[in-house]
């Protein structure tokens, strides 16, 4: 009769008497034996009801027959044993008695059980919600921590295992019920051992297991098939029951497959940009090698002209080929430019030199790089209102409003007409470079912003676009919170449109 305690026993011997005073009750009023017997089965019954283990109902079934026969039956105050229909009646009395409440403790058990199972499951997926609000591996496993200590009450310590390293041990006490959890001083430096026995053999080690079984806390590894990720320690001064044990091994499970995704979808997005990089420099390299050639061909065999037979040259020809040198050279420059910044950006390592400015001046600025291009095309700079402030990277702005424009002259023919029209909305800064050249075709119009994308059609001075300048306008825009899109013109052409958040409030001079 394991586990029988003082309470219990009070309960059952409180109702066994009441029921003997309902007896009584109902011997004054002459009722019949048989509803007396049924009131001490009723008696038997409820204190399988409300005890915890079949043994007080047994108890209380055996103290039901006794009384009974004592009291209820001829002689009253005597035991009666001579008769064998009242020893009958009083061996079914107890076995009944005995059946129906285990019958009712068992209901019992089985409704905590439910109880127990819901409230596991609440738990663990209140532990699952939690962990994935976390979103990197340390907090998942410090999440995990916290939960168990708030949980079981008692000092969990969690330390996470990186690069075939052990991290610092990190504790988790706010929860700790102090008395039940804190009693011998521990010896850190055993516990310690525990721990990196634990990471380096991958199993559970301390407190009620085999392994250093004298330690005081209980540490197991967070695992996956093929990876530890770290280990959690658990204080078990007193040991866990069969639930706990069970509910704790849940927690770490759940915490270890949480760390199981995020290190799967770390790898993945790692190996995506490696192939991206990888994708990227290959690109960069094939464009580099095919496009840097033709403007260098040009700039030596002109450059080579010059040198063998300028004097027979005359002033025209001569201007010619000098221009040719200086295009090609601030096409080649320009594309360097544009390399440059592009895997600056890509790379994640561009650094935002913001700074409030006049986007009048901006724009005029732009226009000064672009001079010597306007002979062919007609280009106007137009603004609504005075004075829109803009937090911008100047120099990496220019760059979109160089590449733009370019980009206007080159893909239009001669005689077109260009507009840099600007005005603020709301909050925002509004940039276009539009033209009246041949457009873009809708399917292309998001994919010209694609890095290498090319519609292939040949821009004004013969030479082949590599397809950087638009990606690159993108990034720029992107990293200052702005938006970039292309929209047909009217009656034809592009319309290039910028927005940016503006500074708040006037200029004043
Ligand atoms: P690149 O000029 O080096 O080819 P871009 O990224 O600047 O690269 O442009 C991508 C493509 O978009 C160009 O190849 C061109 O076909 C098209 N494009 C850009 N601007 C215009 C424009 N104003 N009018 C027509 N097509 C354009």
């Amino acid at each position: 009769m394991k586990n029988i305690n003082r309470f219990d026993l009070l309960k059952t011997v409180i109702i066994v008497a009441l029921t003997t005073a309902v007896g009584f009750i109902f011997y004054y009023f002459h009722l019949s034996q048989a509803n007396i017997m049924a009131v001490y089965m009723m008696g038997a019954l409820l204190v399988g009801a409300v005890t915890p283990n079949r043994w007080y109902g047994v108890i209380a079934a055996f103290a039901c027959v006794l009384l009974f026969n004592f009291i209820f039956t001829e002689p009253l105050f005597a035991f009666r044993v001579d008769e064998a229909g009242i020893v009958l009646t009083s061996v079914i009395t107890f076995m009944s008695a005995v059946l129906i409440s285990s019958y009712t403790g068992s209901i019992r058990e089985h409704s905590k059980r439910l109880q127990k199972d819901a409230y596991r499951s609440n738990l663990i997926l209140e532990i699952s919600r939690n962990l994935r609000n976390a979103d990197d591996p340390g907090e998942i496993l410090e999440t995990s921590a916290a939960q168990l200590n708030k949980l079981f009450k008692r000092d969990v310590v969690c330390c996470r295992t990186w690069n075939h390293k052990m991290e610092e041990r990190k504790q988790f006490t706010e929860y700790t019920a102090p008395r039940s959890a804190r009693g011998t001083a521990l010896d850190a430096e055993k516990e310690l051992n525990a721990l990196r026995l634990c990471w380096s053999s991958t199993h559970s080690t301390g407190a009620e297991t085999e392994v250093m079984s004298d330690c005081l806390y209980h540490y197991s590894p967070v695992k996956s098939a093929q990876k530890v990720y770290g280990i959690i320690g658990i204080r078990l001064e007193k040991g866990l029951d069969d639930f706990d044990k069970s509910l704790f091994l849940a927690i770490v499970n759940q915490c270890a497959m949480t760390l199981e995704k995020e290190f799967i979808s770390r790898k993945r997005q790692e190996e995506a940009a490696a192939a991206r990089e990888e994708q990227l420099r290959a690109n960069l390299l094939r464009s580099i090698s095919h496009d840097l050639r033709t403007p260098l061909t040009s700039i030596s065999g002109n450059a080579g002209v010059l040198l063998a037979d300028s004097k027979n040259l005359d002033e025209a020809h001569r201007h010619a080929i000098y221009q040719d040198i200086y295009d090609d050279s601030l096409w080649l420059i320009n594309l360097v430019e544009n390399l440059l910044s592009i895997t600056r950006m890509e790379g994640g390592s561009v650094h935002l030199n913001m700074e409030t400015e006049l986007l009048e001046e901006v724009i005029d600025e732009a226009m000064r790089h672009i001079n010597r291009h306007k002979k062919g095309h007609e280009i106007h700079v137009t603004q609504d209102g005075d004075y829109i402030l803009v937090p911008m990277d100047a120099r990496l702005m220019l760059q979109v409003l160089t590449n733009l424009v370019d980009n206007a002259i080159k893909y239009t023919p001669e005689g077109s007409q260009i507009l840099i029209h600007s005005c603020k909305k709301g909050s925002q800064a509004v940039i276009e470079v539009q033209d009246n050249g041949p457009g873009i075709p809708d399917d292309s119009k998001e994919k010209i912003f694609e890095m290498f994308y090319t519609t292939g059609s040949r821009s004004g001075d013969g030479k082949r676009g590599i397809g950087l300048g638009l990606a690159l306008c993108r990034s720029i825009i992107l990293a200052h919170s702005g938006t970039i899109e292309v929209l047909n013109n009217k009656p034809s052409g592009s319309i290039f449109r910028i927005t940016l958040p503006a500074q708040k409030g006037d200029f004043h001079e």
